[in-house]
């Protein structure tokens, strides 16, 4: 049957159009009302929207509703309560009240705090988030929340970006006014996340408890063929995949979400799929959606999806590129060079404000890609190096140094690159994104920040980014304002703030070491690991800026560096006592019953006298050996966890987490690597990674 896509698109979703047709005229008025302006929502309207909601929902086929919210650990939550309520002699009604729509309460003790929420007073509340619409999804009408304790401090991911678009919202705006754009009534920051992933084949992944409980493979000798041939990239797609495709896309546009991109990726059996972008409160929400749906769809056909930053050693990990920009409700794109000198002023004032905010905040952009899982990625020369720096192309640079300079530039029709007298040479969109190895890219209208981790939530690193941006506008509206001469200010500003902050501006390979060498003598930061860059999120500084604009609290800001380093040692604890597991109950039985193997072979020879038992002898001694060490690796596994395990101080214990135990573990794989390459198939209980990487249907 041909379906009609424009008709299925967002027929899921309680959209503007669905509010229009079914609310009355002046329902939908003071809600759209209470949507731009933030405005209280009355109680009598709030019981309107929900009952409609409601009706609506259940035409198509919802029992439940549950609010919808992120909470710290970085995926969503629900708590599904149904429609139904008693109206006594046995019978139900379907209902759905205002306050239930607006407020929730979960009970919500288990989710992480980072001590904001004493666990005796468990309480914290949902909020209905306007601004963003509710949907069905599995029968259940899902209202997207906040999420806050009862003193009234973010208990989740979505109040701090909701409060940082504020922030960037407030600045670019005085800004804007500088030049005379005063139509423009908001700044929205847009996002375009591009969501890398794996495909594998849903039995053979039962076969790894590594895989089932921490997401990766923490066993696994290198395939004969990895990534060598570049043969999968952008190669056509396997059937398998098209099938899950398919279905995902057309999930995803029920929802309302606009995927548009999908294609292999470098690895084997990885993919990838980019929607088009969106305010970034939307994309971090249909964000969350497609990886959830992806899960679920995987499962549907045999497979499985997998989300972690690298799952399998030795080829390419997956991550998710945040293309970020700043749009107005007018439709203009803040970081689109214009046509004329005055629209070029006001873009490169807003480019160097980038350049300045991620140079002054690199480490806290640093921080809000760090994981434990991302570790494994970030400098290992497939994605960006732990070091931010920035791409602008050619041509920007030397646009930027000719105004620097004061000199000419080669493709400007005057001699001099004057702010706002002259107008920028245009530049073909194609020439700003030829580096693939820059963590921050400009690609022509936006910016692309490749650092962050697939399975990451895109919210931490957009509060980041639009709090950090906020803060630079903010300290350029206060010199612009009060400036007797605005074009004179403005280009000091312009040519004063590149001078400062070049030293972030990289366009060569960051992949290679002499970057690294030459990153240190520029004096930018390399937090190499997780453990290095958190506590950057606690700086003075951190707290300054996010106070200052009213994104976190100083509590909330520790929190947040609480529930990561927790986050983090739990991660490593849970993959260490993994290891542990598998190495006793898989690794130590399956070698064992090759080496009885090999053993009664020999003694049979032995027994019948004259053969030559060379190789018997040669390989049952290798494996006796590396076996005898992999007890010792074992064991010395073992001991780094507890005494990590025992530490009192968060800090402590990270640090041997990310010290002691994860060396612990690399030399426990290693040599179980080694025995995986001896020991018989028919031995081995664990599947292989060729298995695993290729053999998907
Ligand atoms: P590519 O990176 O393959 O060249 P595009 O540049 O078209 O592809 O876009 C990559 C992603 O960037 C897409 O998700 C797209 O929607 C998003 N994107 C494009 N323009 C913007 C913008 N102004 N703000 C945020 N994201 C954007
Ligand atoms: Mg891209």
């Amino acid at each position: 049957m041909k379906k009609n896509i424009p008709e299925l698109f967002g027929s899921m979703v309680f959209n503007d159009e669905t509010m229009r047709s079914r609310l009355p005229k002046e329902i939908y008025k003071a809600l759209k009302k209470t949507m731009r302006e933030g405005t209280h929502l009355e109680l009598d309207v709030a019981n309107v929207v929900a009952n409609e909601m409601k009706e609506w929902a259940v035409e198509k086929g919802a029992t439940h509703f549950s609010h919808w919210f992120q909470p710290m650990t970085g995926v969503t939550a629900e708590k599904h309560e149904s429609f139904v309520s008693s109206v006594g002699n046995g019978k139900i009604i379907m209902e759905f009240s205002g306050k239930e729509l607006v407020r929730g309460e979960p009970d919500a003790s288990s989710f992480p705090s980072g001590g904001l929420r004493a666990t005796f007073e468990a309480r914290g509340y949902t909020v209905w988030d306007i601004t963003s619409y509710a949907f069905i999804k599995d029968g259940t009408l899902c209202i997207p929340t906040a999420f806050c304790s009862y003193g009234g401090e973010a208990l989740d991911k979505k109040t701090p970006l909701l409060r940082s678009m504020e922030a960037i919202d407030k600045q670019a705006r005085r800004i804007l006014k500088l030049f005379g754009n005063d139509s423009v009534r908001r700044v929205i920051a847009t996002v375009g996340p591009e969501q890398e992933y794996f495909l594998i084949d849903r039995e053979t992944y039962l076969k790894r408890p590594d895989l089932v409980i921490t997401g990766r493979t923490l066993f696994g000798a290198r395939p004969p063929k990895g990534q060598e041939l570049e043969d999968h990239y952008f190669g056509a797609v396997p059937a398998h995949a098209s099938a899950f495709m398919k279905e995902l896309d057309e999930e995803l546009w029920k929802l309302g979400i606009l995927a548009k991109t999908k294609h292999n990726e470098v690895a084997p059996a990885q993919y990838e799929l980019a929607p088009i972008f969106s305010a970034v409160n939307v994309a971090v929400d249909d964000n969350q959606l497609t990886m959830e749906i992806m899960k679920s769809i995987a499962n549907k056909h045999g497979l499985v999806c997998l989300l972690h930053e690298k799952p399998f050693a030795g080829v390419n990990g997956s991550g998710k590129h945040n293309n970020w920009s700043m749009s107005t409700d007018t439709g203009m794109n803040l970081l689109e060079p214009g046509e004329t000198p005055h629209e070029n002023a006001q873009f490169l004032l807003f480019l160097v404000a980038v350049v300045k905010a991620v140079d002054e905040y690199q480490d806290l952009l640093r921080v809000s890609a760090a994981s434990a899982a991302n570790d494994h990625r970030l400098g290992a020369n497939e994605a960006p190096p732990a070091i931010i720096s920035m791409f602008l192309g050619d041509e920007l640079t030397e646009i930027l140094e000719a105004i620097e300079s004061g000199s000419a530039y080669s493709k400007c029709k005057k001699s001099q690159m004057e702010i706002g007298v002259t107008a920028l040479p245009h530049f073909p969109k194609d020439t700003t994104d030829r580096n693939r190895t820059s963590p921050f890219a400009f690609t022509g209208n936006k910016f692309e920040f490749r650092m962050l981790g697939s399975s990451f939530s895109v919210a931490g690193p957009n509060i980041v980014l639009n709090t950090a941006v906020a803060e630079i506008l903010s300290q350029f509206a206060d010199s612009l304002e009060k400036a007797k001469d605005f074009k004179s200010t403005l280009a000091a500003l312009v040519k004063d703030t590149f001078v400062a902050h070049k030293r972030i501006v990289f366009n060569g390979n960051n992949y290679s070491e002499d970057w690294v060498k030459e990153a240190a003598s520029r004096g930018l930061s390399n937090l190499k690991t997780a453990v290095d860059a958190l506590p950057q999120f606690v700086s003075q500084k951190s707290e300054a800026l996010f106070t200052k604009h009213g994104v976190f609290s100083k509590a909330e800001v520790h929190s947040r560096y609480e529930i990561l380093t927790e986050i983090y040692c739990k991660t490593l604890c849970i993959e260490a006592l993994t290891m542990i597991e598998i190495t006793k109950v898989n690794i130590i039985p399956s070698c064992i019953a090759y080496q009885s193997e090999l053993a009664s072979l020999l003694k049979r020879k032995k027994a019948c006298g004259s053969f030559d038992t060379s190789l018997e002898d040669f390989l049952l001694g290798q494996i006796a050996d590396l076996s005898a060490g992999l007890l010792g690796k074992l064991k010395a596994l073992e001991s780094a966890v507890e005494k990590a395990k025992n530490e009192q101080s968060i800090e402590a214990q990270a640090a041997l987490y990310g010290g002691d135990v994860l060396g612990a573990m690399s030399q426990l794989r290693q040599t179980a690597d080694e025995l995986e390459s001896l020991v018989a198939k028919k031995h081995w209980s664990l599947p292989s990674y060729a298995e695993l990487l290729y053999m998907v249907k």
